[in-house]
């Protein structure tokens, strides 16, 4: 019997209520934050039954608790660009949670970045951080800095001016800052500088995503694309399917979905679309990896000479095409609500068996809940990208420990991380009464260890 079976009605009502009335001061606090607040609703209507069994997570307001972050640092960068002129930009990093370690979590350089998006993915980070098993918090930082069309010389004044505010926030012990969109090996490593300038010291451990040179793992540039294949595979292998001979699209032009793309195609897939911010290709027969990965690493987006060399693929002009393209299995790794309800109706017309997110909170509310309805596998955003921040981690062991591990070790430790990150919310999900929904297990698995550890650590 599930946990859920033995709950007395009134004991439900009463954590129903509770959550209610957490999503209104939720918003009364922070009234036009829609992503944070969507994020948070998710989250907190998902843990109901944990409430109804646990009151004592009520009664210490661990939950009110949790959706406070612990501490908000926005500043002014200044910078000069290569015509002499000075440029403004605003930096974030958000301090979600240290309950289970340092803060940890990435930092996003785009134009749509302010403070709500910052706490949404710091929040997300927080609950994704804790199904990893590994030590760590849950941050998030960055800024509304576009490095799109910008030189090398500018991105790195940039980066510099950006860490000489964040330096004396973060460290290898308090902070651990990674890439995001806009921040890849490049940006980590002008930030690196600046910070082991201001410091005085080389502390390998303050932020990951590194060079191999100078203290990178292996595998972390591959771990979130990967990390999400491995998932889906395990989610689909539950049922007695396998990726072998599925139509499969990724949507998004980073690191999440070239990896995704390179190892779903190792499984036996068949890519036929993938998208940047401008369009999307798409070749019935299978996309060709070697020539996207080239276009996509090109630097600034250009998916769209694909078509020059293989002229029997299509373009399609602005990249939400890509989700009325039929395929088996989705995954949207390019940004948050991407998928609406109407796109995921057309995936769910068109047939499509899974949904695996890449990206953060890529499928809004509506769009979670009509796959759901209609049983399409889904694999919420903060168990199935979480192969990216639990490289981080082993990248920070690998430094605290100054050893390095091969490529196959760390696969293998990312392989054994997505199983039981799976294992884990599939478990959390039948003990709280909605076996099989993976979006309420991952919530309610990375909830109950934070919360079990706020508890221990008192009020602070
Ligand atoms: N930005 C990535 C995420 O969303 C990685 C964060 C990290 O490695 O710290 O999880």
């Amino acid at each position: 019997s599930t946990k859920e079976s033995t709950l007395k009605p009134d004991e439900f009502t009463v954590a129903n209520n509770y959550a209610n009335f957490l999503n209104h001061i939720t918003k009364l606090r922070n009234p036009h934050e829609v992503e944070f607040l969507q994020a948070v609703r998710e989250v907190v209507n998902s843990l109901v039954p944990v409430l109804a069994h646990h009151p004592q997570y009520m009664k210490s307001c661990i939950l009110e608790r949790l959706v406070e972050p612990e501490k908000i640092i926005s500043f002014r960068v200044s910078w000069v660009d290569d015509e002499g002129d000075v440029q403004i930009n605003r930096g974030y990093r958000v301090q979600f949670n240290s309950a289970l370690g340092p803060y940890k979590g990435g930092l996003r350089f785009h134009t749509t970045v302010n403070e709500s998006i910052i706490k949404f993915l710091g929040f997300e980070q927080t609950f994704k951080n804790s199904l990893t098993g590994q030590p760590i918090g849950g941050g998030k930082g960055g800024s509304d800095f576009d490095p799109k069309g910008k030189t090398d010389l500018e991105i790195m004044r940039f980066c510099q001016s950006f860490m000489t505010e964040l330096y004396n926030h973060i460290g290898p012990d308090t902070d651990v800052p990674a890439g995001d969109i806009g921040v890849n090996a490049r940006e980590i490593g002008y930030m690196f500088g600046q910070y082991k300038k201001l410091r005085g010291a080389f502390e390998a451990g303050v932020l990951t995503g590194k060079g191999l040179e100078y203290g990178g793992s292996l595998a972390r540039t591959e771990a979130t694309g990967y990390g999400l294949v491995y998932f889906v595979r395990e989610m689909l292998q539950d049922k007695g399917i396998g990726f072998e001979d599925k139509t499969v699209i990724v949507s998004g032009s980073g690191n999440v979905s070239i990896y995704a793309m390179e190892k779903a195609a190792e499984f036996g897939a068949k890519v036929v679309a993938c998208s940047d911010s401008n369009g999307c290709i798409y070749d019935e027969n299978g996309i060709d990896l070697n020539t996207v990965k080239e276009l996509k690493e090109s630097g600034d987006e250009r998916i769209s000479e694909y078509i020059t060399k293989y002229p029997n693929a299509q373009y399609l002009d602005d990249c939400s095409n890509i989700w009325s393209i039929p395929c088996d299995i989705a995954l949207p790794c390019a940004t948050q609500n991407e998928i609406d309800e109407a796109t995921a109706k057309t995936l769910v017309d068109n047939g499509v068996q899974a949904v695996g997110e890449g990206a953060n909170m890529p499928s809004t509310q509506e769009a979670i809940n009509l796959f759901l309805d209609n049983d399409i596998h889904f694999a919420p955003a903060k168990a199935a990208n979480a192969g990216g921040v639990a490289v981080s981690s082993l990248e920070m062991a690998q430094n605290g420990s100054k050893l390095m591990w091969t490529f196959e070790e760390v696969d293998e430790k990312l392989k054994d991380i997505m199983k039981n990150i799976y294992q884990n919310s599939m478990q959390a999900a039948s003990d709280y009464g909605s076996p099989g929904n993976l979006v309420a297990g991952a919530n309610i698995a990375g909830f109950i260890k934070i919360a079990d550890a706020m508890s221990a650590q008192g009020i602070i």
